[in-house]
């Protein structure tokens, strides 16, 4: 069926559990014909809502945060694995609590919190982040291979004594590739740690695979895992966060004026910089369904949000009909990197957040208000 976004509050997004299940299934069956584990780095995806369902499909969470465990483990408790480039002493006593897995960015902060993890009540595997100095991204912003990078230790920085208590090795170094990048990378890291992770329990390549892509070679990444399991008799972990919502999501949004100034712009009741910052930060154009490229279809318009921001533009688009104040447009690929990065700068409201399925139609899940701007301020 169709999905009526009319019915939809605006904004909001809407998150079809159709296609959240299409890619959740695609993981699954990675997890059956490989043995490895899919665990779903809440950083990108945090619609808890659909944790148990999530849960049903794959092993747990990534978290990169005390907060971000706890919502895993509150509302999916499955696995709960954390990795952070510091940990705050502070947080330390509850993350012990709720983590299976926690990773560590550096040997002094493992030599700091060892003595914690091993007197613990409950038995806590370890791991060490690596950086193999190899990666295929071309944005510095996603670079953690990039010189000076704070993420993961390098080989020159690695300390083989301080292995005692440590179960696995951790890398993070891809984002949206496919899994040549990742066969790349495995060939760095066993040059540089291949040695190391002969002593391990398991190896966790990180996340940014982008395997319910159209087109990503699953073949391949299956290789690749069943490969270094059969080579060092280690478990292997993915945690992909984009792969698990990828294009399962829309932000429905209002036209809210139309008018000129040198060419045709329509302002929104969703913004760029409050709602899908990612289209600025990252930066990249989001689809809108029945809308083209500037130029393509009869009737152009730059489309900004109703912040003071000079640069709340979503970009510029073409529409077969002229746009009129209350028109919807929809966005698309809204799930991932998008709920989780809003905020209510300039007082803006958030999105109301909804899910889709057929049997209940649009189920709209949580509203905000006034309250949610003004409780984070005082
Ligand atoms: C961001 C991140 C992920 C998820 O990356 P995606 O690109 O969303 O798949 C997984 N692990 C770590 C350590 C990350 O920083």
């Amino acid at each position: 069926m169709i999905i009526d976004f009319s019915a939809a509050p605006s904004p909001s997004y809407v998150v079809d559990e159709r296609l959240l299940v299409k890619n959740l299934k695609i993981l699954k069956q990675l997890q059956d014909r490989t043995g490895c584990k899919v665990l779903l780095a809440q950083k990108a995806f945090s619609m808890y809502a659909f944790y148990p369902l999530i849960g049903h499909y794959l092993s747990g969470v990534a978290s990169s945060s005390l907060y971000e465990a706890r919502l895993g483990r509150e509302e999916m408790d499955k696995e709960v694995h954390i990795y952070s480039p510091a940990y705050d002493e502070k947080d330390f006593v509850d993350i012990l609590k709720i983590s299976d897995h926690i990773v560590f960015n550096s040997f002094s902060q493992w030599a700091r919190f060892k003595d914690q993890v091993k007197a613990a009540p409950r038995r806590i595997q370890c791991g060490m982040r690596v950086n193999p100095e190899y990666s295929e991204v071309e944005t510095s912003l996603y670079d953690p291979c990039a010189p000076f990078s704070r993420m993961g230790v390098t080989k020159a920085n690695f300390d083989p004594d301080a292995l005692d208590g440590l179960d696995g090795l951790h890398f993070h170094t891809l984002c949206e590739q496919n899994s040549d990048a990742l066969e790349h990378t495995l060939e760095a890291v066993e040059r540089k740690f291949g040695k190391y992770l002969k002593t391990m329990k398991w190896i966790n390549f990180g996340g940014g695979h982008h395997i319910t892509r159209a087109g990503y070679d699953i073949d391949r990444l299956a290789r690749c895992i069943l490969a270094i399991k059969e080579k060092y008799d280690v478990e292997v972990y993915l945690e992909p966060g984009e792969a698990v919502a990828l294009n399962t999501g829309y932000l429905v949004s209002t036209v809210l004026d139309v008018f000129e100034n040198g060419m045709k712009i329509a302002i929104l009741n969703t913004s760029a910089t409050c709602h899908m910052p990612d289209v600025l930060e990252m930066p990249y154009r989001p689809e809108i369904i029945d809308a083209g490229k500037p130029g393509e279809q009869a009737h152009t318009y730059r489309l900004g949000g109703p912040t003071c921001l000079a640069g709340d533009v979503i970009g510029d688009y073409s529409f077969d009909h002229p746009l009129q104040v209350g028109d919807r447009l929809v966005f698309c690929d809204m799930a991932i990197y998008s709920m989780v990065k809003n905020n209510t700068f300039n007082g803006i409201a958030l999105p109301a957040i909804a899910a889709y399925n057929d049997e209940d139609g649009i189920r709209v899940i949580k509203q905000f208000g006034y309250e949610n701007f003004k409780t984070r301020l005082s």
